[in-house]
């Protein structure tokens, strides 16, 4: 079996990656030791490189963020055209919408 660290699910043999969260799968459930943080979508972006560069805001702004793609694959440089989500934990959702509007606000089209 195998078990996401994020949400929890039980998998079957074979998979390895959590459909909702990308996340590897564990051999063992998580402890009880492991705190279990929901993430949620705070924004969706079609760019990877604009998602990368709305990361990294949120990031020096002391928010951990994951990107994952519409699938909750793991994201890697160059995916193509996939739309990019943006997750953060969901204590720092609300922290993490201020900041997107903000650079929202000073995007150029
Ligand atoms: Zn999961």
């Amino acid at each position: 079996m195998g078990y996401c660290p994020v949400c929890r699910y039980e998998y079957e043999d074979g998979i390895v990656v959590c459909a909702t969260c990308g996340e590897e799968l564990l051999d063992e459930p998580p402890g009880p030791g492991v705190e279990y943080v929901e993430l949620v979508e705070v924004a969706r972006v079609a760019d990877p490189s604009e998602a990368e560069l709305l990361a990294g805001e949120l990031e020096a702004a002391g928010i951990p963020v994951e990107l994952a793609d519409e699938h909750g694959a793991e994201l890697f440089a160059g995916a193509g055209t996939v739309q990019v989500r943006l997750l953060v934990p969901e204590r720092r959702a609300a922290e993490a919408g201020a900041i997107l509007a903000s650079l929202g606000g000073k995007e150029k089209h």
